[in-house]
């Protein structure tokens, strides 16, 4: 729990954004902030962080394919992917799979439930060792 990490959001709404930064640096993390699918790219290529959460409905091509673009980075192909989206619907989780999203949370977000849960989720996909 008192790991300090890097975490990379994606996210349009800047309430949104802020709600999430607020939760996560009360816990102590780093968090790097991206508005759009380009921004988010060239910052997790850049900063390599250990965990990404990202919006679905995104500017510049949407979660699904950033989450894809991420993929293929070699750097990035291990980095634990979060979706967080308000539009769950019957056969999201499997496409949000087949994008390379390790996971997702529905919007809103629970504020209290959310730091650990980032926490755990990224404690349970990290595990491998390698670093
Ligand atoms: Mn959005």
């Amino acid at each position: 729990m008192s790991v300090r990490l890097r975490v990379l959001v994606v996210e349009d709404n800047a309430l949104n954004r802020q709600l999430v930064r607020d939760v996560l640096e009360l816990r102590g993390h780093e968090v790097l902030e991206a508005e759009d699918v380009p921004t988010g790219l060239a910052l997790a290529l850049e900063a390599v962080p250990d965990v990404a959460v990202l919006d679905i409905q995104l500017p510049g091509g949407g979660g699904e394919a950033l989450a894809r673009a991420l993929r293929r980075e070699p750097r990035l192909r291990r980095l634990p992917l979060l979706a967080v989206t308000a539009y769950a619907m019957p056969g999201d989780r499997e496409r949000f799979l087949a994008a390379g999203f390790d996971g997702y949370l529905s919007k809103p977000i629970d504020t209290r439930a959310f730091g650990p849960t980032v926490e755990a989720f990224c404690a349970e996909r990290s595990g491998g060792g390698d670093g």
